[in-house]
């Protein structure tokens, strides 16, 4: 590129600099083309963009990563799955131990007495289990 030709490139994009400040638009957001950034909030009715709403709060995704894990339980040292470091809230351990007794087809309880929640189901279900959890979206470790 040649030296007049930069200048003159230089020159109309100081001059273009300086027509958008004298434009009335001045201080408007330039809104993005992206459309997803065009759809908006179902609280506020801002756009997306613009929105500062706290985002909802989904229970069934709430921050916790399960651990797996396999141990021999009572004298007839028979196999069962754990899941470790649930939250320890009643009513979700509960309704996840019976839903995945009824995924495994197999027995199971669930624990509140240590640190966090846990539920044994029998058998060794680990991959059961844990596409369980992936489903929702909950990352499994062990
Ligand atoms: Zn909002």
């Amino acid at each position: 590129m040649s030296d007049s030709w930069k200048n003159a490139l230089q020159g109309a994009l100081r001059n273009s600099i300086k027509d958008s400040k004298q434009s009335p638009e001045e201080g408007k957001l330039v809104y993005s083309t992206d459309p997803s950034l065009k759809a908006q909030c179902s609280k506020c009715k801002e756009l997306k963009a613009a929105c500062v709403c706290e985002p909802e709060v989904d229970a069934s995704k709430a921050k916790y990563i399960p651990v797996l894990r396999i141990e021999k339980s009572g004298r007839a040292g028979k196999t069962v799955t754990v899941i470790d470091q649930l939250p320890k809230t009643e009513l979700f351990l509960r309704d996840l131990t019976t839903k995945l007794k009824k995924k495994c087809g197999s027995g199971g309880s669930y624990k509140m007495d240590g640190k966090e929640g846990v539920i044994e189901i029998q058998g060794d279900k680990r991959e059961i289990i844990r596409a369980e959890f992936l489903k929702q979206g909950i990352q499994v470790k062990g």
